[in-house]
């Protein structure tokens, strides 16, 4: 046996599922082991747009989880050294009835600290936008975003650093039942377990995980190479998000602008298309996305579904679209009728699968639940 002392905790996966389960518990002083069968970070967690996103998640828990999150998202970057590259979220309605959307959202709880603009008002958040063309806006203070690519690790050598948490990748888990991994470098000892796989639903207790009905979704991702960008504008997305994120989506005015999409931008609608862009310290711009559900996805990207988010990206911003510095596709976990999934095979097991686009936003306030549910 490799690694001989026991552990109070061994996670499997190295996503941010898995690096929030071990920050919760080592906060709690547990001793914290986790395993991946990879040698750096390569799944959902480094592919996506590291967009804490508050404003637009589903109402009640998800919302909730989303705003604690945000929270320790910004303790934890100021102590591993995590730049916040941009805060905030400019939602801009094209259409009429995607302001309408806006105005029932902010009717509700969950508008309380976000603000209509009104199209004039644009330019004061920054150039570039072709606003004039605009309904309008909804500004959230909320949202935080990083660079994935860099955060993961960055948080994954914190917790070893600073938390004592150990790590043993290029390790593959075969079985995890507590108090015992089997791996392909040998047996891991811990008390309890937590299985966060991402969307490898075959691996560990498939039977479990069957009985949830999971498939997977394939997203595609750029990054955009303008000549300039305003660095002072926050995130933006647009109408096609507010059918698409629940928070919005199920406000009753969302029934008419999906209606006015379904006759305007079906092929968006189709692919699963719509728009967020992100900027990165180097003025680049990460810009997405498009939503093609399947068991195994294919791991092709046509450029037709790519067109799609620029031709939205063009109705956004002023002047020819930039060019194209990188494409990539990512897949995450996606279920018919939630979120996200606990399951409990036993007292000291815990399944943990994000089953949706948010993980990024909701995995530090989820694995705060589960580790005071396992460790009461
Ligand atoms: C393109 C894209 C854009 C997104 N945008 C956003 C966004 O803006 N905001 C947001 O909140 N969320 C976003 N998401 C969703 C978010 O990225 C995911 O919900 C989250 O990353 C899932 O994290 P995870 O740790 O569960 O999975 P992963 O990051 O996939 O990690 C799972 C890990 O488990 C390991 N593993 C699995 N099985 C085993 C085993 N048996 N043995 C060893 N290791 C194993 C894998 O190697 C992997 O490293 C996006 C996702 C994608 C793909």
């Amino acid at each position: 046996m490799p690694h001989g002392s026991a552990f109070d905790l061994a996670i499997v996966g190295a996503g941010i599922c898995g690096l929030a389960h071990a920050l919760a518990a080592a906060r709690k002083g547990k001793r914290v082991v986790v395993v991946d069968r990879d040698r750096q970070a390569n799944g959902a967690s480094i592919r996506n747009f590291g967009f804490i996103t508050v404003t637009g998640q589903q109402a009640g828990a998800c919302w909730q989880r989303a705003m604690r999150s945000r929270d320790i998202w910004i303790e934890v970057a100021a102590a591993a050294g995590i730049p916040i590259q941009q805060r905030g979220l400019l939602t801009i309605a094209r259409r009429p009835e995607a302001r309408a959307v806006l105005e029932e959202f902010l009717q509700s709880d969950m508008g309380a600290e976000c603000r209509l603009v009104e199209p004039p008002d644009l330019p004061g958040f920054g150039a570039g936008l072709r606003w004039r063309e605009f309904a309008g806006a909804l500004y959230s203070p909320h949202e935080v975003r990083v660079e994935s690519r860099d955060a993961i690790p960055q948080l994954a050598a914190y917790l070893a650093e600073r938390h004592g948490v150990t790590f043993l990748r290029d390790t593959v888990v075969h079985s995890a039942a507590p108090p015992r991994l089997e791996t392909s470098r040998g047996s891991v000892e811990a008390e309890t377990v937590v299985v966060c796989p991402g969307d490898d639903f075959f691996t560990l207790h498939p039977e479990r995980i069957a009985g949830y009905g999971l498939t997977r979704c394939k997203l595609h991702m750029m990054r955009l190479l303008p000549d300039s960008f305003d660095p002072a504008l926050p995130a933006i997305m647009s109408d096609l998000g507010l059918v698409r994120y629940l928070g919005y989506a199920e406000q009753p005015a969302a029934k008419a602008l999906r209606q006015r999409l379904e006759a305007e931008q079906g092929e968006h609608l189709h692919n699963g298309v719509h728009l967020i862009v992100v900027r990165s310290a180097d003025g680049s711009l990460v810009v997405g996305d498009s939503h093609h559900y399947a068991p195994t996805p294919d791991p092709f990207n046509p450029t037709g579904v790519d067109d799609l988010i620029l031709d939205e990206y063009a109705r956004v911003f002023d002047g020819p679209p930039p060019s194209v510095g990188e494409r990539w596709i990512g897949t995450y976990a996606s279920a018919p009728d939630r979120l996200m999934l606990v399951d409990a095979p036993s007292d000291a097991l815990r399944i943990v699968i994000i089953t949706s686009g948010t993980g990024a936003s909701t995995s530090f306030a989820i694995a705060e639940e589960v580790v005071a549910d396992l460790f009461g």
